[in-house]
């Protein structure tokens, strides 16, 4: 399979398994974009365009904005990347089997489709404890965990001093909301990437640099799946 700065990687995960942190690390480490289409979309709300708007209506309640508006943000990104050449890390996308064909259908005038797609593993009494406790800094964005990552000083970013916050659709109702439309979705998703030889599953329920070691084992070896 393409490696380096090439490859085409999804990353599959139950809100609060790691797929950002994942996708950033293994994005910077193999000089891949990290396309988060959650992060589009928050970035859209955050810039008031009626899409935005739209969008966040359905994000703070834990339900999936529709495809429309996702596949817009996303594949303007992606058409960047084929004229650059950049491989991606997707993160957060697909989440429905509609998605996954949509982004097939758009890959495959371009001759290059899907390497590889992890799916990271974690129980959801482990998921539910990561995003209750979650808080991010409101001004940088850096990720912390009220008891697993705490900041040095409480309520503020160690990097940039700005004030934690907890996402809206981090709160306990919203939380089993998200991870029961996970649970509806990922199951046909599943099926569909594996019918292609394409999923790998990677145990999430441990240390992060375990984690992420096994992902960067899975993308360089020569037998990686795609090949
Ligand atoms: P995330 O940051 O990936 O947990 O996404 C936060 C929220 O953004 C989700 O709960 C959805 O409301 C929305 N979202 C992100 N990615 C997608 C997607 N691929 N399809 C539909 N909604 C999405």
């Amino acid at each position: 399979m393409p490696t380096g700065t090439s490859a085409r990687v999804v990353l599959l995960g139950a809100p609060g398994a790691g797929k950002g942190t994942q996708a950033a690390v293994v994005a910077s480490q193999l000089g891949l974009a990290h396309l988060s289409t959650g992060d589009m979309l928050r970035a859209a709300a955050a810039a008031g365009s009626e899409a935005g708007l739209k969008a966040k209506a359905h994000m703070d309640a834990g339900r999936l904005v529709p495809d429309a508006d996702v596949l817009g943000v996303l594949f303007e990104r992606l058409e960047g990347l084929r004229r650059s050449g950049q491989g991606f890390v997707l993160d957060g996308f697909p989440r429905t089997l509609e998605q996954a064909q949509a982004l097939d259908a758009r890959l495959a005038p371009w001759g290059r489709p899907l390497d590889q797609v992890f799916e990271i593993d974690v129980p959801d009494d482990r998921l539910t404890a990561r995003l209750v406790g979650r808080r991010v800094c409101g001004a940088c964005g850096r990720n912390y965990h009220v008891e697993f990552r705490p900041p040095a000083a409480e309520g503020r970013c160690d990097a940039c001093g700005g004030a934690l916050v907890q996402r809206r659709d981090d709160t306990p109702a919203v939380v089993s909301e998200r991870l029961a439309v996970y649970h509806r979705q990922i199951a046909p998703l599943r099926d569909y990437y594996r019918r292609r030889d394409l999923l790998t599953t990677i145990d999430g329920d441990r240390p992060a640099e375990l984690v992420t070691k096994d992902l960067l084992a899975a993308l360089s070896s020569p037998a990686a799946k795609g090949g």
